[in-house]
């Protein structure tokens, strides 16, 4: 029959203005998962009143560090005490394989937690050097920024919505989130979560809605501070040219074209291993997946065996199902999506030597699956090496040696992930430093952490989360003048225009 949720705002649960609702759909039964209030542009502009006056006359942005880290904590906590009915939804909604959301949930607990460390500790600094002793006391502040307007993805739904509700609450800001349209569930259940932990009304707000209407608007508002966006780069376009009417601070975390470069000395079936691990865990939706790789002439050959041998063993399956390797995509629309990219790649004269199809067992028929599929011969120029197909396809590459690796990789609008197998220590840092994206992995992969910042180069783009350098994207900086002479003949002033005594 389905679940049933409503909007939450100012700290309450309420239908939308239009009585307007929609459904969201197991990918792997198309079973309707939940009904879902819809927000609109009134709804949206409701939940902007109630933030701006939690944060305009609220105690939230007033209260301690110490409090606000308490309430964050509880966050986590409560997230943690859920974790078997999250995880559950979470495969439900999002056809997340129950492995995967296993961890999701447990890191998106973890990242409250660090968030609620951050939330306790002062970052203001003394400016050395400014003035000398005795002269000034020069400090750098940080403060919230304001009101913070949230839209997130489909693909890791609840770890989107603590990657934005965490810094923006640890900084002392009020927010709005709208989580995506096709994966609603969890953020709602985390609405339940802030208001048994007794977070002040209107601090956090949650609307699920569409981005034709809600993300529009929330994205253009002049009374919102700060955009916090994780989406495709197209959609990060419009949000912040829509931003940009009211100069609002933007975050972007966007797209990706991971090159997966490895190195003729790598460990060889650990860097296969590596490969399907970049570009299939959940059937490669994930924005920094690996899904370039690059390999050389003297390796390729052994490397290619064993990745199309292994590949094909990769169990596709119930998402719910222990054993399941890799779940459906989300939506009968990002399947045909990834399918039309498989067609296009075989008309741009690559060659498909696994998968390219829908799986054809009985049990997989009505979830929206894609077959592992690796496609060789690949061009960098053509469509399936540089354009984000977020889906279970890898395009190899071959280079010739290490420079033409560090071009193939850097020939991309995209720099968010990257990856370099060697044994070579030295040789494979090297190769890094000249790769032109936000995070890059020495024999390993998907490893990101609340504690490193995280984000794109180029088109993936713009700003950083997680880290202290995360968190600051949720503030502003204020320079405080503090003058300790006193006296006027002293001031550098003196004898300008201030006319003497
Ligand atoms: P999407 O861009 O279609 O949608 C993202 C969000 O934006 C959704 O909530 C959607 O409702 C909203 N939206 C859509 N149109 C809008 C508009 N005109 N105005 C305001 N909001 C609008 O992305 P998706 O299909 O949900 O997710 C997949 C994309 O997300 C991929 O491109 C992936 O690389 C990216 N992603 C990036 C990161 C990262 O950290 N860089 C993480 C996860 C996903």
């Amino acid at each position: 029959m389905g679940r049933e949720y409503q909007l939450f705002i100012d700290g309450k649960f309420c239908g939308s203005k239009s009585q307007e609702t929609f459904d969201t759909i197991n990918p792997f039964s198309q079973e309707i998962v939940a009904h879902v209030a819809r927000a609109g542009v009134d709804d949206v502009h409701n939940a902007i009143r109630a933030a701006r006056n939690a944060f305009d006359n609220g105690p939230w942005p007033r209260m301690s560090p110490t409090e606000r880290s308490a309430f964050i904590k509880t966050i986590s906590d409560k997230i943690n005490e859920r974790t078997k009915s999250l995880v559950a939804l979470e495969v439900e909604d999002s056809g997340s394989t129950i492995r995967k959301a296993k961890e999701d949930i447990f890191l998106s607990a973890r990242c409250m937690n660090y968030y609620s460390k951050l939330a306790a500790q002062d970052f203001t600094e003394n400016i050395e050097g400014l003035s000398k002793p005795g002269f000034a006391q020069n400090l750098l502040v940080h403060e919230p920024v304001g009101v913070v307007a949230a839209i997130i993805p489909w693909n890791f739904p609840l770890k989107m919505a603590v990657w934005k509700l965490g810094p923006a609450l640890a900084a002392g800001n009020t927010i709005i989130l709208k989580p995506s349209e096709l994966t609603p569930c969890t953020a709602m259940e985390l609405a339940a979560i802030c208001s048994e932990a007794g977070i002040p009304n209107g601090v956090v707000n949650i609307i699920p809605g569409f981005g034709e209407d809600a993300g529009e608007e929330l994205a253009k508002n002049p009374l919102i501070d700060k955009l916090a966006f994780t989406g495709s780069t197209a959609v990060g376009r419009k949000v912040m040219a829509a931003a940009s009417a009211s100069l609002k601070k933007c975050t972007l975390e966007c797209g990706g074209k991971s090159a997966n470069i490895v190195l003729d000395d790598a460990d060889i079936d650990l860097a296969v291993d590596g490969a399907m691990y970049a570009i299939f865990y959940h059937a490669g939706q994930c924005c920094e997946a690996g899904s370039r790789l690059l390999l050389p002439e003297k390796i390729y050959d052994e490397f290619i065996e064993k990745l199309t041998r292994r590949t094909k063993n990769i169990r596709l399956g119930d998402p719910s199902d222990e054993r399941t390797d890799m779940g459906p995509l989300i939506s009968h629309k990002q399947q045909e999506r990834v399918l039309r990219y498989i067609a296009k790649g075989k008309e741009e004269g690559a060659k498909i030597i696994t998968g390219g199809n829908t799986p054809t067992a009985a049990e997989l028929t009505r979830g929206f699956f894609v077959e592992p599929t690796i496609f060789v011969n690949v061009d960098n120029a053509s469509a399936i090496a540089q354009e984000e197909i977020f889906g279970p396809v890898l395009s190899v590459i071959k280079y010739s040696n290490d420079d033409d690796a560090v071009r193939i990789a850097n020939d991309s609008m995209y720099g968010l992930g990257g990856g370099v197998w060697s044994r070579d220590k030295e040789r494979a840092i090297n190769v890094t430093r000249r790769l032109r994206t936000g995070t890059v992995w020495i024999n390993e992969w998907h490893l990101i952490s609340e504690k490193a910042p995280f984000g794109g180069y180029k088109q993936s783009g713009v700003g950083r989360e997680f880290g202290v350098e995360g968190l600051k994207e949720y503030t502003e900086t204020k320079h405080v003048h503090i003058d300790e002479i006193g006296i006027r003949e002293k001031k550098f002033w003196y004898d300008t225009v201030v006319p003497k005594r």
